[in-house]
């Protein structure tokens, strides 16, 4: 079984000049959260994912999982209500050291400063059935840095997210998408049940639950490419391509 793993970063307002490749505005979000749920996709959560994985816990027949990484503010005031009025739950995965403040590791000027969501936003979040992840602790590049940096961003953001929100966190999406045997090993180690990259060597959801590939969604795509890259084809032909 496959399972498109969606990959959003910002969902900004239609007018808003954004300059990157990851900003979705928020008419293209409608459209393709409305075109999932025309085509009976059902979201599901983490927890689902995991009964799944490790307890062969049946999940419904066309699942799809939303993600979202570095924890915008933009996640909850634009789209969250568009998830909410067809029913969709989501992931978001939070840089912890970012929480109440900005997009930092972009090391953006004042106009280019994104912010992120505050704990109580995040609290509210989870109230209403979304997941929480960890993304590190300062979105590192964890290919650059010392084995002891690379603990503590693994290790570290969890114990923090812990700290803060009180909830178990067992999943982790790593910056950038970047790991290696080394990394995702500290995942492990660290008590994470589930990774998240873009790429994986995994042919599918089920084939490395550390290493789960991601579809990212980008500005640049069509509504074709959309549709494209959640059919079971694309997933396959991921999968097989490696990339
Ligand atoms: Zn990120």
């Amino acid at each position: 079984m496959n399972i498109p793993v969606l990959l959003y970063h910002k969902i900004v307002n239609d007018n808003e000049k954004a300059d990157d490749n990851f900003s979705i505005s928020v008419s293209t979000f409608k459209n393709q959260i409305e075109y999932l749920k025309n085509k009976n996709y059902v979201t599901i959560s983490l927890n689902e994912l995991l009964n799944f994985l490790f307890s062969k816990i049946k999940l419904p027949k066309k699942c799809i999982i939303i993600t979202f990484d570095d924890s915008y503010k933009n996640i909850l005031t634009i789209a969250k209500p568009i998830l909410d009025n067809v029913g969709f739950k989501a992931t978001v995965f939070v840089v912890s050291k970012s929480i109440g403040l900005y997009n930092f590791w972009d090391n953006p000027d004042e106009q280019r400063k994104v912010p992120c969501l505050d704990k109580n936003e995040l609290l509210s979040l989870i109230k209403s059935g979304w997941d929480i992840g960890s993304h590190s602790l300062t979105h590192a590049h964890l290919l650059k840095i010392t084995e002891d940096k690379i603990i503590k961003e693994i290790y570290g953001s969890k114990f923090d997210l812990e700290q803060t929100l009180k909830t178990d966190i067992v999943s982790f999406a790593y910056p950038f998408g970047e790991y290696n045997n080394k990394i995702r090993e500290f995942v492990i180690k660290a008590g994470y049940k589930l990774g998240f990259s873009i790429i994986s060597p995994a042919l599918t959801v089920t084939g490395d639950p550390i290493l789960i590939r991601r579809i990212l969604i980008k500005k640049s795509d069509s509504f074709e490419d959309f549709k494209r890259k959640i059919s079971f084809w694309y997933l396959l032909y991921r999968g097989v391509m490696k990339k």
